[in-house]
């Protein structure tokens, strides 16, 4: 008889297939629509998961049918020796791919230890072209590393995208220029709506500058796009090419088009919280549990019960009383 793996469900019948492990809350950049503008109040050392604890739980959800790994923030490359982590997680069996989503500030040293750790991609994020503008936007001067690593990543092998969040009056200016950069390069530039999930509550619905207008600028300035053919499975970004088939881009419209319904991501945060969605808060404390002396089959239960009460997500925000930023501080979750 064979018998059944056990999965992480949800009373949607959502399976939870994604992990993304928060591995520090701390950041060498401040950008405003995620960060807390004077944060200097980080987790202390003694609150945040060890590598050992985080492989643990990694083997835990790899056993509970896990399959993609995303190493991300705050900025994941402020943590010393992530390339441990790495090689660590890429052991687990049953862990198909590890991506990286990184502010790019540190990555050009990094890139080729990195890659012989055993990742597969990197999202780099980039809102801007403009050197002053980086700045207002992330609080920091390094435009040019950041540009720097997105080539060297291409060099080195990783698969990599740009994640561009637009804000409007901000840098919807940009889309078309982000958009061309995507054509050069044939790199996938994907294009996140701002999230109510900001570290100072600056957000509001007006400044979310949607899907639909991002397509209509890049239509008007370049030409017609359209669904690419070819779509990636079960993740938020909604793939489109050009006609002429030079270059694809991805949007990512978390507010104007939810993608809950097929939602297959988890979360743990870097103070060991078990986020079953991003707007969920506080989640689930699973860290003292597992200090308490948990054992694997207890720490199991404890994630299938907690998944079964993931609720349904942003889009029943919406719906039940329209949305309100949330103090969600995505720097500790990991976007
Ligand atoms: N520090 C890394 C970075 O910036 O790529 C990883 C962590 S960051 C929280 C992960 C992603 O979330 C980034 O691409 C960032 O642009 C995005 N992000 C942060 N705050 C956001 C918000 N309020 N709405 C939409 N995306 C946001
Ligand atoms: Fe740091 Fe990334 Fe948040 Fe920017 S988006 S403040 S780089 S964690």
């Amino acid at each position: 008889m064979r018998i059944m793996k056990r999965e992480l469900i949800d009373s949607y019948d959502r399976v939870a297939k994604k992990l993304r492990i928060s591995v520090t809350d701390k950041c060498n950049m401040r950008c405003g629509y995620c960060m807390p503008k004077d944060n200097t109040k980080w987790f202390d050392t003694t609150e945040v998961l060890s590598f050992e604890e985080i492989i643990r739980l990694t083997s835990i959800f790899a056993n509970l049918g896990v399959e993609k790994i995303r190493i991300t923030g705050g900025e994941p490359l402020v943590r010393p020796s992530i390339e441990d982590l790495i090689m660590s997680i890429r052991r687990i069996d049953d862990i198909q791919s590890i991506g990286l989503t990184t502010n790019g500030l540190l990555f050009l040293e990094k890139a080729k230890s990195l890659k012989s750790s055993g990742l597969d991609s990197v999202n780099i994020s980039l809102d801007s072209f403009k050197e002053n503008r980086f700045k207002m936007i992330t609080g920091v001067n390094g435009l040019d590393k950041v540009i720097s690593s997105i080539h060297k990543a291409k060099d080195v092998g990783l698969d990599v995208k740009l994640n561009t969040v637009v804000v409007r009056g901000w840098n919807d200016d940009e889309v078309v220029e982000f958009a061309n950069f995507a054509r050069h390069t044939g790199i996938i530039v994907r294009f996140i709506e701002f999230m109510p999930l900001d570290g100072t509550g600056i957000w509001r619905d007006d400044l979310v500058f949607s899907k639909m207008e991002m397509i209509e600028k890049i239509e008007t300035d370049i030409g017609k796009v359209l669904p690419a053919a070819e779509q990636e499975m079960s993740t938020p970004a909604k793939l489109y090419s050009f006609s002429d088939g030079k270059g694809t881009l991805g949007f990512i419209p978390s507010v104007t088009e939810p993608f809950c319904s097929q939602c297959d991501r988890i979360r743990l945060t870097s103070d060991g919280r078990f986020l079953t969605c991003l707007f969920e808060n506080p989640g689930y404390d699973i860290k003292t549990f597992l200090r308490k002396g948990a054992s694997d089959e207890e720490l199991a239960r404890c994630l299938i019960q907690s998944m079964s009460m993931k609720q349904e997500g942003i889009a029943s925000l919406i719906r039940i009383n329209g949305l309100k930023p949330k103090l969600n501080l995505m720097h500790t979750i990991g976007g």
